[in-house]
């Protein structure tokens, strides 16, 4: 049995102090025990009672180089050395607002904020300034950050799925402390349901200013969009006056250079990315049509942040990006190869072992789940998961030296590579033969 008793007297000693002990409220759900990190490098992590880990959690996505990566490592430092921030404008910005109009299909322009939260909400607002609309529909079981006016229960409670009646609830809110109000705007669909969405859109395009989605719900089942669902969407808001926002924040440089909409081949209006853009260095950006963005050139809309651009962010970006696009994007090949090889790893396990259970994968990242469902390709589906299983299974990962999200939801970096992947599905293969 690992011992995990710093880490447990280390979270009652940052309780007295640090509410929840955690300073992400999601951190609190490991089992056994929210870990204090020690030291990380590479695929590897290690914790502070000296228990080593391969890491698929990454930091929940951004770390798509790996921990401690000696160029992105090299470039902070040097914009380090050179002021971080400055409060002022440099070249750093131009450099990456550059490679980002590059890179992302769908970028004439581009703006520069810290977080991914941050990104959608200067999103929502630039849809409502151009449409001068306010309702923004968004889908069960995506994730847009936390800011008031998007964030709702998570999981969400039942959801409608006839079109008559789809989206007319109250939004319920995702947090004590949450306006009443705050979700009033807000227009809750089932995802992946092409007549609902044409429907809804039909009959209240007058009020609707933006559909936002993830491309890919990553955020519940790493469910694919279903054939000609994110082009229905597309074509549909183009018809219809309303912005089409797709949430990238997962997606972003993670499925492709160029997200889920290059990978895709959509052209949305807005994209807001954050996570993998900075390898780990907060950064986040929304970017899309000229005609939108313009909408910050003017004055009209306001869009602030103290460290926005800051040297230290932009120069992690661009070391990121441009570690990302070299040798012709061999990168994306090496982590689908590597996403690949586990999902179908895990896939023979379950059945090695008479478990049931579900890998969907898109691209480098995959989503693992207990079920006796044959496909999880909806919302619903994903929502009848042995949950507590996975918990489970989590924990016992630890024990094997494998750190992964106690959701299903895995990241796998540069760094990683056949010997992680052969340690893991031993580990894995060890575990179902317990379960
Ligand atoms: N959008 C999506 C799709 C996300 O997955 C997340 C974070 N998991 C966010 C927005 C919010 O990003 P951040 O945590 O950086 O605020």
């Amino acid at each position: 049995m690992k011992n995990y008793d710093k880490s447990v007297s280390m979270l009652a000693e940052s309780k007295a102090v640090l509410a929840g002990g955690v300073a992400s409220s999601l951190r609190a759900s490991m089992k056994p025990t929210p870990l204090f990190a020690e030291s990380a490098s590479g695929a590897r992590l290690r914790d502070v009672d000296g228990n080593e880990y391969i890491d698929y959690m990454l930091a929940y996505g951004p770390l798509i180089l790996g921990h401690a990566n000696p160029v992105l490592t090299s470039a902070i430092l040097e914009a380090m050395n050179k002021g971080y921030t400055y409060g002022l404008q440099h070249s750093g910005e131009i450099e990456l607002s550059k490679l980002l109009t590059e890179v992302l299909p769908c970028a004439d322009k581009v703006c520069l904020s810290g977080s991914g939260t941050e990104a959608v909400m200067l999103a929502l607002r630039l849809s409502r300034a151009y449409t001068g609309k306010t309702k923004v529909v968004r889908f069960h079981g995506h994730y847009h950050g936390w800011s008031d006016s998007i964030f709702t229960s998570f999981p969400a409670p039942d959801m409608k799925s006839q079109a008559a009646d789809a989206g007319a609830d109250k939004v319920p809110p995702g947090t004590a402390g949450q306006s009443e109000n705050a979700l009033e705007d807000v227009i809750l669909l089932p995802w992946n349901e092409p007549e609902v969405l044409e429907a809804t859109l039909r009959s209240r395009a007058h009020e609707i200013a933006a559909v936002i989605s993830e491309p890919v719900m990553c955020n519940s089942g790493c469910i694919a969009p279903r054939e000609g669902f994110l082009e229905q969407m597309r074509a549909l808001t183009q018809e219809l006056g309303i912005v089409l926002i797709l949430d990238e924040v997962i997606t972003g440089f993670r499925l492709s250079i160029g997200g889920a909409h290059g990978r895709f081949g959509i052209k949305p209006d807005l994209v807001t990315i954050g996570k993998a853009m900075g390898g780990g260095i907060a950064i986040s950006a929304v970017a899309g049509k000229a005609e939108i963005m313009n909408l910050v050139d003017s004055g009209q809309v306001n869009h602030l942040g103290t460290l926005n651009g800051n040297g230290v962010s932009t120069a992690a970006a661009l070391a990121t990006i441009g570690e990302l696009a070299k040798d012709n994007g061999a990168a994306y090949t090496h982590l689908e190869r590597i996403a690949t090889d586990l999902a179908a790893g895990i896939r023979g396990l379950f059945e090695k072992h008479g478990i049931g259970g579900v890998v969907n994968q898109v691209g480098p990242v995959f989503h693992m789940m207990f079920t006796d469902q044959k496909e999880v390709v909806h919302f619903d589906q994903f929502q009848q998961r042995d949950a507590g299983k996975y918990t489970r299974f989590a924990e016992l990962m630890l024990e094997e030296g494998v750190l992964v999200r106690p959701n299903g939801l895995w990241y796998v970096s540069i760094v990683h590579g056949a010997e992680e992947v052969n340690l893991t599905l031993q580990a894995i293969d060890r575990i179902f033969a317990r379960l």
